[in-house]
């Protein structure tokens, strides 16, 4: 990764056809290159520096050694610092064709500036000043939000809510440590007190905020995956197809289900959740085959939910049981209050209805909730348990944080330090001492915002962007 002030260009659009393609140039003399590149409608050059920044100006590139007309263009100025890299910046809209954008980028290459690296507009921002560390981060989970809510917790990430959720944490820790290595020095009453449990408490419960909502942002980010189970003809695959078409289908590929189980995944209330389904399964003899009882193993493993559904018009078969039992088995090791399985009570528009207590019974703690695949009906409060469940546990009332796992990391260990600087007071030892834990928990805060980073790690983070970006 360069960290250089060159003027750099590339391609800002996704490749293949488009309706237009962006070129983004970045730095010193991104009016330079662009000037020697772009004429007006009347073959005529413009000097960009002396025009009016932030304006749309239409007219072609040319190929400045063979002054061949490559495309039609808009350009627009931005002279630094009001840009995305606070440099001065050129974008340069074509036709959205490989050919318009690769032949445009390639004169503005040939004027001067360098290929720019994966993420290094954004990079560039963040070197600048513009944005610290977690709001950088946030424009990869904005560009990769994969329902409007994710992408809601993202820009206000974006906007620097990850940071004012930190700010608290660093104030308290800079205050504190100030104390402290006045307090090395000087007699105690010679520096102003501070109040020494009240800055831990601060730091901690801003750390731990963070902390707590980071599991549920992981589903914003991450998504879930929730397995539906049950013996045939229940409404299985109705119910699949029956959530697909209530929320909106999201097309992603999903990493470790079986080529046996179904994978599909929707949009519930903000959460891509894959649905597993077992479905599919042939009618044999074999117990073990009919039930899929193996395919229900592979998509429980691989889910953090659990969908039983039942024929509600029917009473419960020995088949209904014995997936029940399956349910129960694996999850007998988890605490029952927290039994991540839903039952879905299904064909609810059927006049019959028979008691599933037999199987409900042996799944205590599970929610329970009537459906019909048919006519939609309970579909949201099934929608609801399901979610209720993805989130239950641990942080489940936080205020969702969509951290990274290295941001989460130096989290943790700024909460580790946090506790051992409380067990350095709580046993009386000299307050001085505290004050290494206290530097290294603030060094580790600093860690998320960017303050201390270091280029390996920035180099890390960066390539994840995409090139343009
Ligand atoms: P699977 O084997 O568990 O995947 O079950 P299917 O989804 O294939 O459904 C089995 C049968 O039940 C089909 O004939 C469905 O049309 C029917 N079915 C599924 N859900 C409902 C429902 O809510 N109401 C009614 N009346 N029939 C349903």
């Amino acid at each position: 990764m360069h960290l250089d002030f060159a003027t750099i260009a590339a391609v800002s659009t996704p490749p293949g056809a488009g309706g237009i393609g962006v070129i983004r140039i970045s730095g010193p003399d991104a009016a330079a290159v662009a000037g020697k590149v772009f004429r007006r409608p009347d073959g005529k050059p413009v000097d960009l520096q002396a025009t009016q920044s932030h304006r749309v100006i239409f007219g072609q590139i040319r190929d400045p050694h063979t002054d061949t007309l490559i495309d039609e263009v808009l350009l627009i100025w931005m002279a630094a610092p009001h840009t995305y890299t606070c440099e001065d910046v050129v974008e340069i809209s074509c036709h959205g064709g490989p050919v318009p954008v690769q032949e445009t980028l390639r004169v503005v290459l040939g004027q001067g500036a360098r290929q720019a690296e994966p993420g290094e507009f954004t990079l560039r921002a963040f070197v600048n000043g513009r944005l610290d560390l977690t709001q950088a981060e946030a424009v990869l989970n904005v560009v990769d939000a994969r329902t409007a809510e994710g992408l809601q917790l993202a820009v206000d990430d974006l906007r620097g809510d990850m940071t004012r959720r930190i700010v608290p944490a660093r104030d308290a820790l800079v205050s504190l440590l100030a104390y402290l290595d006045a307090a090395a020095d000087f007699p105690e009453d010679e520096i102003p007190s501070t109040d020494i449990d009240a800055d831990l408490s601060t730091a901690v419960a801003a750390l731990d905020a963070i902390i707590a909502g980071s599991r549920v942002g992981m589903l914003y980010r991450e998504g879930a995956q929730v397995a539906l189970v049950g013996r045939p003809n229940v409404g299985k695959s109705s119910l699949m197809n029956a959530l697909l078409r209530s929320e909106r289908a999201i097309v992603t590929p999903i990493a470790g289900t079986t080529r046996d189980v179904i994978a599909e995944t929707c949009n519930i209330q903000g959460i891509p959740v894959t649905l597993l389904d077992t479905a599919g399964i042939a009618e044999t003899a074999d117990v073990v085959e009919r039930l899929g009882i193996e395919r229900s193993q592979r998509a429980l493993s691989a889910a953090s939910v659990a969908i039983l559904v039942l024929d509600g018009s029917l009473p419960p078969e020995e088949d209904d049981l014995a997936v029940a039992r399956l349910l129960a088995d694996r999850l007998s090791s988890a605490d029952s209050t927290s039994m991540p399985v839903v039952v879905a009570v299904n064909k609810l528009d059927l006049p019959e209805r028979a008691s599933q207590e037999a199987v409900i019974d042996r799944l205590p703690g599970a929610t329970v909730v009537a459906i019909s695949s048919q006519t939609g009906n309970g579909l949201e409060e099934l929608e609801t348990a399901i979610v209720a469940r993805l989130s239950a546990g641990e942080g489940s009332g936080a205020q969702p944080a969509l951290i990274t796992a290295r941001q989460r990391a130096a989290l943790d260990r700024a909460r580790d330090h946090l506790a051992e600087a409380r067990s350095t007071r709580a046993a009386g030892l000299p307050i001085d001492l505290m004050a290494t834990d206290v530097r290294a928990a603030l060094y580790a805060v600093g860690e998320v915002t960017g303050e201390n980073i270091d280029e390996a790690v920035l180099t890390e983070i960066f390539s994840r962007f995409c090139i343009g970006k």
